[in-house]
């Protein structure tokens, strides 16, 4: 369910590794990223983790985030739009995306990450972005669409393969 999370000594030393401090907030921070299976923004990492933090505020949990990032803790999801916040991910290992444009939410696929997937598309893509001076060391991918609301579905039974996801309310302010 929680795969490539790390555990408590795990993020304590790759904070202190770079210098970080370890911080109980930080901790718990990660903690609560690493139980949101739903790639969460800031502020939604900052309502889940305020009842057992009731002193911590939405500018410490970004910058934990954001430390968390530095240090490869976390994963930072760049935002639909430029305006949008920014959602982090506490998988450490490399994996794909889908993007819901109704909610923004981003979900986890079910497919092996494959390092060898750009060279497929373009051969001579990396060595071209070599002579310029860019040196690949991944990539990510994001697939985009919508959830389908199952009633309104014209051919029920047809999606064997679906993962269970469940609707997420946009309990945002917009
Ligand atoms: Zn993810």
């Amino acid at each position: 369910m929680t795969p490539s999370r790390l555990d408590h000594d795990a993020v304590r030393d790759a904070l202190e590794a770079a210098g970080l401090r370890p911080t109980p907030q930080r901790l718990a921070v990660y903690d609560q990223l690493a139980a949101m299976d739903e790639h969460p923004t800031a502020e939604e990492v900052f309502r889940a983790v305020r009842p057992r933090s009731p002193r911590i505020s939405l500018a410490t949990v970004y910058k934990a985030l954001e430390a968390l990032v530095a240090v490869g803790a976390a994963d930072r999801l760049g935002a639909e739009s430029a305006a949008g916040p920014a959602r982090y991910d506490a998988r450490g290992d490399r994996h794909y995306h889908f993007r819901c444009l109704r909610t923004g939410t981003i979900h986890d696929l079910p497919t092996q990450y494959d390092p060898r997937l750009i060279e497929q598309l373009d051969p001579t893509l990396a060595e071209d972005l070599r002579r310029r001076g860019f040196q690949v060391t991944g990539y990510r991918l994001e697939l985009l669409g919508f959830q389908v609301p199952g009633r309104d579905r014209e051919r029920p039974g047809e999606d064997e393969d679906e993962p269970e996801t469940e609707p997420r309310q946009g309990d945002h302010d917009a």
